[in-house]
């Protein structure tokens, strides 16, 4: 845990106890600050209270007292219109932040050399964060690890010179972190479709200001044309910033020449490695993630060698185009995450011959867009609610039968894949739906998955993951 000593006598609201809540107010009371919490669902408050931590109502309280709104990133900032712990805090004049700006604090008190890598970007962030503490703790790099994936940002180990965090921030966190630094800050991309279901430009606004504002050196996907306005702005300002690109090659930066990364400055450009070969690296997605490392990796000053050695042994994160075994000729993937149909593009476009495990609860939109892909599916197993809509948008196209559970599909689908005539088949589950019909959430059907592939005869299993 991170004592958060800088409120050393304050007293401080904190409002949202669902995720990171309690480990903020556990922070700030070990650091010696006066601690209110509350939250709108009792069961939460209660929790809290039976935790030890003080909870009273913030409408009853005296905000003449309170020197800093601390907010859960789940709770609206500003959209669709702020929560009414924000609207009293803005009324006292009282600053509103969150947990990552608590670490940021700290981090300048304690230890302002110790490197600081903030991923934040709409797809990719988990699996670039999980690589770079992956490469730097292989390099022997004291690492710590947390934010959106694993642990809250103040349950981590003390900020101490030397040592490494590689923190995954959603936008909404960085909107609360009004003084947001990191040494290193990777804005990996921003898909449009993000901001039309969220209809907050403005946050994404703010991750662009934060990263101008903060950041020693920028790392800026420049494939979408959000991200390439973010980077151009940045660079008028005068930031350092290192692009990266998957989609073609750059005079200066890194980009991806099929399966090599390349660097380069002033137009020459070098080879630095291949990921020729790296299982939990697949696809073009997976360059980007590892495009955006790299560089991180390298700005906090490891070797070209000691990447390549840590994305060599990058075990990759489950359910995110997990490999979890093979048999023979046939490589069973778990990409339970991929709940609608742009988060199993990526998949899908990975491997040229599936055996395609789909369904669940369907999302708007349904399998329209994934249509490109529907040559390389062998076959589809069908699952869940969905079941008739994916049919429907499956017939004509590609052969599919419905199969109504996990343990049905994983069957079949094996024993289709078995006798495929290709160099390599692969039994993938990319469901392109939630799974809340079948399952409690995506985890839990993709271990379901995991335990249905490992029951089959024969089976070989691979290795064990992150996250
Ligand atoms: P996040 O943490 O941003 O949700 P993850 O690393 O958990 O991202 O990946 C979730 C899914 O998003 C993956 O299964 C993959 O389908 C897709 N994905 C991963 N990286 C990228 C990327 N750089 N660009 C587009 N899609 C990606």
């Amino acid at each position: 845990m991170i004592p958060v000593s800088t409120f050393a006598g304050k007293t401080i609201a904190v409002f949202g106890l669902g995720g990171s809540g309690i480990a903020t107010a556990k922070s700030l009371l070990e650091g010696g600050a006066s601690v209110i919490v509350w939250d709108d669902n009792p069961e939460s408050v209660a929790r809290a209270r039976a935790d030890g931590v003080e909870a009273a109502d913030l409408r009853e309280t005296d905000w003449n007292e309170i020197d800093a709104l601390v907010l859960s990133p789940g709770v609206p900032l500003t959209h669709p219109r702020p929560h009414w712990s924000v609207d009293l805090a803005h009324t006292a004049g009282v600053e509103v932040i969150g947990d990552v700006e608590l670490f940021a604090r700290e981090r300048r008190a304690r230890a302002p050399t110790a490197p600081f890598v903030a991923v934040t970007g709409t797809n990719g962030k988990s699996t670039t964060t999980a690589l770079i503490a992956h490469v730097l703790e292989s390099a022997g790099r004291d690492t710590q690890m947390g934010g959106n994936i694993g642990k809250a940002v103040l349950s981590l180990a003390p900020p101490q010179p030397g040592r490494h965090y590689v923190v995954e921030c959603s936008s909404y966190q960085i909107d609360l972190a009004p003084t947001f630094d990191p040494s290193v800050g990777i804005l990996l991309n921003l898909s449009p479709d993000h901001l039309d279901r969220h209809g907050t430009m403005a946050n994404y606004v703010a991750v662009k200001k934060r990263l101008a504002a903060g950041s020693e050196t920028a790392i800026v996907g420049v494939d979408d044309a959000h991200c390439r306005a973010i980077a151009d702005r940045l660079e008028k300002d005068g930031r350092k910033v290192i692009r990266i690109s998957v989609a073609h090659a750059l005079d200066d930066g890194f980009f991806a020449d099929g399966a090599a990364l390349m660097r380069a400055s002033s137009g020459r450009a070098e080879k630095l490695l291949s990921l020729q070969g790296i299982g939990a690296l697949r696809g073009r997605h997976n360059a980007q993630n590892a495009l955006a490392a790299a560089a991180a990796c390298l700005s906090c000053g490891l070797t070209v060698a000691e990447v390549e050695a840590g994305f060599k042994s990058f075990p990759g994160l489950a359910h995110r185009m997990e490999q979890v075994a093979r048999r023979g000729h046939v490589l069973f993937v778990n990409d339970s995450k991929a709940t609608n149909a742009d988060a199993a593009a990526p998949a899908l476009s990975s491997f040229p011959r599936i055996y395609w495990i789909a369904g669940g609860l369907p999302k708007q939109g349904g399998i329209e867009s994934l249509k490109p892909f529907f040559p390389r599916i062998a076959k589809a197993y069908l699952v869940g609610e969905a079941t008739p809509a994916f049919a429907a948008a499956l017939k004509g196209e590609t052969d599919y039968e419905i199969s109504g559970t996990i343990d049905a599909a994983v069957e079949h689908a094996a024993r289709d894949a078995a006798s495929d005539p290709a160099e390599e088949a692969v039994v993938l589950l990319s469901p392109a739906c939630a799974s809340f019909d079948q399952f409690r959430n995506f985890e839990v059907r993709g271990d379901a998955f995991r335990a249905a592939v490992l029951s089959l005869p024969d089976i070989e299993p691979i290795g064990e993951k992150r996250g």
